[in-house]
């Protein structure tokens, strides 16, 4: 069995494609062996491109609130204990002030479908970003919006998109949402991305209610034919207000497994140590760039309202997951022999 797992991993790492079943496979037949097979391998490709550099972003949560309803979002339209807030332009450019001071060269603006950020009111939010920092990349990760919105946002300067795809499994994407989202709707809104000229990130959760290894196979057959420029994968962790909120969290160990395979998928791609992960492993940030993981996104978004961004319960947001705490942040990569750099960090094409 391990013989047939060392032949499609080597496969990988030189073709960096396989089939759905051959996906199935590796992903079947995970275990501590696979992962530790694997791992160096995904290390090894991303240092021939990345070198040891890790890139960072500072991630400011600029409202929770959205129109949606993701069965799985603590932030979800209908759920009443949520706390509402909203920053307004000069918080942004507040944090991002912070932020340059920090060291950090790109911002990334999250948040939830919130129809007060439309067109006119983000388009000037970027350009005041990008005019007072032009040193900087502004990356976007606000849902679905038409190809015009995310056109505009392009042309004011926005420089990446990060739309997780979800799931790559039509019927699952129907378990995880209500009826008037769709999975067509999510994938025209990618492809529109990518044509515009945006870095676009997809993704998705691992361990996520009724995700099977087909649909995960899926998950990266996709990848492989999308060609993401970014790709966030965290564990499903399930939040108190919502219909999953008995689930079990997703497995670290697979979801690094998960970005190695990834990034033997695509070398160049650029893979974060996701929050997700810190947030149910102390050591999962680490164990995931030792995976291949190269971005890691420390929360910059103002402390009064960090505990209210709660996609997920008990997410991370302090210590080495806070912008403040670069410095530690820092220390624990050189632990393992990555080093934290102060520039854009874009894509190596
Ligand atoms: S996952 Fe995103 S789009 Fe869905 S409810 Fe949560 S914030 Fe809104």
């Amino acid at each position: 069995m391990m013989n047939n797992i060392y032949k499609i991993t080597d496969k990988l790492e030189k073709e960096h494609s396989l089939s759905i079943n051959e996906y199935e496979y590796l992903i079947t037949e995970y275990s501590l062996k696979a992962a530790e097979y694997i791992s160096p391998k995904a290390l090894k490709a991303k240092r021939e491109i990345y070198a040891d550099d890790i890139y960072v972003r500072g991630l400011i949560e600029i409202s929770n609130i959205c129109k949606n309803d993701c069965l799985y979002c603590g932030i979800r339209a209908s759920n009443t204990n949520c706390d509402r807030y909203r920053l307004n332009k000069a918080d942004i450019l507040s944090c991002c002030d912070e932020g340059y001071g920090l060291g950090l060269r790109t911002f990334v603006m999250q948040g939830g479908e919130d129809m007060y950020f439309d067109d006119d009111t983000m388009c000037d939010i970027i350009k005041s970003i990008k005019s007072k920092y032009p040193d900087c990349a502004v990356t976007l990760s606000l849902g679905e919006k038409s190809r015009e919105s995310y056109q505009k946002m392009y042309d004011a300067g926005a420089d990446r998109y990060l739309l997780r795809h979800e799931t790559a499994d039509r019927e699952h994407y129907s378990k995880l949402h209500p009826q008037a989202m769709s999975y067509d709707g999510r994938m025209e809104c990618l492809r529109a991305l990518k044509e515009i000229g945006y870095q676009t990130g997809c993704g998705f959760m691992v361990g996520s209610p009724y995700q099977t290894v087909k649909a995960l196979a899926q998950d990266l057959k996709f990848i492989e034919e999308f060609k993401p420029d970014m790709c966030g994968v965290g564990p499903f962790i399930p939040h108190n207000d919502t219909r999953f909120r008995d689930y079990p969290a997703g497995s670290v160990e697979l979801t690094c497994y998960l970005l190695a395979i990834i990034r033997l998928i695509h070398p160049r791609v650029l893979l974060p140590a996701t929050t997700a992960l810190a947030t149910l492993s102390p050591g999962g940030r680490q164990k995931a760039v030792l995976s291949g993981a190269n971005v890691v996104m420390p929360n910059l978004s103002p402390t009064a309202v960090r505990d209210k961004y709660l996609l997920y319960n008990n997410k991370a947001s302090r210590g080495t997951e806070s912008a403040q705490c670069i410095k530690e942040l820092k220390e624990q990569m050189a632990d393992i022999g990555a080093v934290v750099v102060t520039h854009r960090g874009d894509v190596i094409k």
